[in-house]
């Protein structure tokens, strides 16, 4: 069993192991967040509008579009059901209206995994890369003198607000195990990945360099071996702990903190127990 690895994961633990660990060892459900129910809608909208099933050269329409939404949003309010609405307009007009030509994205809401091992002090440990992207497309491919490589572009929505200067830790991560991912996947190099802020009407785009694959397999190989190692757990605080779920169980948040559930207290003793040194087998 190889161990799960997302840059989400990476990023938990780098945060703070505490949270890591109510998160991901001990499988805390934590305090619920608001679930922002526009923007579930607006993927499922887009899920739909880009799994378009006619093969007419023009595309699908407004209306399809418009149909789409109709579909996704019945559960909402009416006055969340116009801001989408609205949203989605401006998405047509600004990135399918000046389409010349369709062209069927290669994945929607696709799924990534793929093999990943690494090698250090402790030997070889082997890991299965996780993630999820909203879109993929094609390229033009890129001309060598050994041929022509296929080129991808990744298409993520955001929803919330946006950000012009994104956390470039979260975004090296993400770039390197998903350009490691999608080699795997489908033989082909990420070269571009978007993020598309749909209330801002805003596109950030960011080339991804192959420099990156080499410094994410060394991060990824880097904090295997500090999970192996960790011990404690330490609570690592600071701004973050604001929007963190489960601070009611942390006690660098509340004096005295929440007792955690009983099955989470077994959940930490098999986990000291089940630690190999060679191979990973934390899930
Ligand atoms: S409240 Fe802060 S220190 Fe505590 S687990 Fe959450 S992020 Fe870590």
């Amino acid at each position: 069993m190889s161990y799960l690895l997302s840059a989400t994961r990476l990023l938990t633990f780098t945060t703070c192991p505490r949270a890591y660990q109510f998160r991901y060892e001990l499988k805390l459900p934590g305090r619920p967040l608001r679930t922002p129910q526009l923007g579930l809608a607006l993927h499922r909208a887009l899920q739909q509008f880009y799994r378009w099933p006619g093969a007419a050269a023009e595309g699908p329409s407004r209306a399809f579009l418009q149909t789409c939404w109709a579909g996704a949003s019945a559960r909402l309010e009416a006055p969340e059901q116009q801001r989408g609405a609205e949203i989605l307009e401006r998405y047509f007009q600004r990135h399918v209206s000046p389409l010349q030509g369709w062209r069927q994205p290669l994945a929607v809401e696709g799924r990534l995994k793929a093999p990943l091992a690494v090698e250090g002090e402790r030997g070889i440990v082997e890991l299965t890369i996780i993630g999820r992207c909203d879109r993929l497309e094609y390229l033009e491919p890129e001309s060598s003198a050994t041929g022509q490589t296929a080129r991808l572009h990744l298409i993520e929505y955001k929803t919330g607000q946006l950000h012009r200067s994104p956390d470039t830790l979260k975004l090296d991560l993400q770039l390197g195990l998903y350009q490691i991912a999608i080699r795997h996947r489908y033989q082909a190099s990420l070269a571009k990945v978007s993020h598309v802020y749909l209330a801002a009407d805003e596109v950030l785009s960011y080339a991804v360099a192959p420099a990156q694959e080499s410094a994410s397999r060394a991060h990824a190989l880097e904090l295997v071996e500090q999970l192996l190692e960790a011990k404690d757990w330490a609570c690592k605080s600071g701004p973050h702990c604001r929007t963190c779920a489960y601070r009611s169980y942390c006690p660098a948040w509340q004096d005295p903190p929440t007792a955690l559930p009983t099955q989470a207290l077994i959940g930490v003793k098999s986990l000291q127990l089940s630690l190999p040194l060679s191979s990973a087998t934390i899930n």
